[in-house]
């Protein structure tokens, strides 16, 4: 065998090693999700004889499949991994209930509460029948689990005393809801303020990602790394210096115009 031949079979085979190295690591971040410890979710009807709650049992047979199905989908959209900081719920109270609003969350870790509305669910089925009510759940279950899977800003005082905190915590579970393609595209207008949070804020955020893929899981890290937090400190940290919150939000308000004109 000549020196060259020995050389070009020892550079094949080191870019063979390395070809099947590489998808073993893919693989096990595949498999990783495998490994998600989900938690016991307890479901209760509380609204039973309430036409929503039938429309709701008759749409959702299994509703413990769809809550854990969504957990899932909200915690990729958040996380990178089973590695990362996860608040560990271990126990999901969801209730429908004959009352007003649409559905909240209550409780933090280990053990969270969500209660659903069945008058929600009989407007969702009077505006748009089974198809409205299921896309309407699945939405309104990502923005809720979003709330008991999110990390949340230090420093800054809380959900109740500080805006910055409300407009983080409700922007991004209507961004986690958004990017997953539970909100109608005629949703997304021009207009408002980056604070307004909820689906003003959400939209935004969700468009951040055409700015760098991992936007979401990085702006929900940034909570962990800019202390005390701010939304223009987390947007530098994620995307750089030269970028600000008000550049970015005009720059989206031009983007939105334009595609609306
Ligand atoms: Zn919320």
């Amino acid at each position: 065998m000549t020196k060259q031949l020995l050389l070009l079979l020892t550079i094949t085979f080191m870019l063979f090693s390395c070809g099947t190295k590489n998808s073993i690591v893919s693989n096990e971040k595949i498999e990783s999700w495998d490994r998600f410890h989900y938690p016991e979710i307890h479901f209760v009807n509380k609204a039973i004889d309430t036409e929503g709650a039938s429309i709701y049992e008759r749409i959702v047979p299994d509703p413990q499949q769809l809550i854990r199905v969504s957990i899932l989908g909200v915690v990729k959209t958040l996380y990178w991994s089973l590695e990362d900081s996860i608040p560990a719920i271990r126990k999901i109270n969801y209730t429908i209930e004959d009352v007003k609003g649409i559905s909240a969350k209550g409780g933090g870790v280990p053990e969270i509460s969500i209660f659903y509305s069945s008058r929600w669910v009989e407007q969702s089925a009077k505006k748009g029948g089974d198809d409205k009510v299921l896309y309407e759940t699945a939405g309104v279950l990502y923005h809720e689990l979003t709330h008991g899977f999110q990390l949340e800003p230090q420093g800054i005082g809380s959900y109740g005393t500080n805006k910055i905190f409300f407009t983080f915590i409700e922007g991004m579970a209507d961004a986690v809801r958004a990017h997953n393609g539970y909100f109608p595209a005629t949703n997304r207008k021009p207009g408002g303020h980056w604070l307004d949070g909820y689906q003003t804020t959400g939209f935004f955020l969700e468009w951040l990602t055409t700015k760098d893929n991992d936007f979401l899981r990085k702006f929900n890290q940034s909570t962990l790394e800019v202390i005390p937090w701010s939304f223009d400190g987390a947007i530098k940290h994620v995307l750089g210096e030269q970028h600000s919150i008000e550049t970015l939000w005009n720059e989206y308000q031009n983007y939105l115009t334009n595609i609306n004109a």
